[in-house]
């Protein structure tokens, strides 16, 4: 879709960090993350929300946010993490191409969730992104 952002990332006419493709989804880094390595999963088809996907498409998807939440799970060094999922602007979806949000979790580290903001320093994003990536499961 022309004027969707996510689209424009999938077809590189935005720059994102990027940390995984695959024939059905790519995943990159969130650039207001709730926390550092948080990592958005989005299906190459563009289509707004979960119920609009088609079913193959979905378990393309859903198995690529497993494969993701291993390498952030990895990469990050983290103890867990949060998988959220927004349908429609009511329920927050801010960008109307549909996507999973992966978000590392730390024991002990409570996360404030809103406003999400810039984390990162110059640089390291892509540094955060190259680890994600490098990982061999
Ligand atoms: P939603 O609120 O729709 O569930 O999540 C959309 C997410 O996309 C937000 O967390 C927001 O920070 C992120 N986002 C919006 N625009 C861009 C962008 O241009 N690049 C990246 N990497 N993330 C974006
Ligand atoms: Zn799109």
């Amino acid at each position: 879709m022309t004027n969707c952002i996510f689209c424009k990332i999938l077809k590189n006419e935005l720059p994102s960090a990027r940390v995984y493709e695959d024939e059905h989804a790519i995943a990159f880094l969130d650039i207001f993350p709730f926390t550092k390595g948080h990592v958005l999963v989005i299906p190459r088809m563009h289509v707004a929300t979960l119920v609009d996907l088609p079913q193959d498409a979905l378990c393309g998807l859903i198995r690529a946010v497993q494969n993701v939440s291993r390498l952030v799970m990895a990469g990050m060094k983290c103890d867990g993490f949060n998988l959220a999922q927004n349908n429609g602007a009511c329920s927050g979806q801010t960008v109307h191409h549909v996507h999973f949000h992966i978000v590392p979790r730390y024991d002990g580290v409570p996360v404030e969730w809103m406003p999400h903001k810039n984390l990162y320093a110059p640089g390291e994003m892509e540094e955060i992104a190259a680890r994600i990536r490098g990982v061999r499961c």
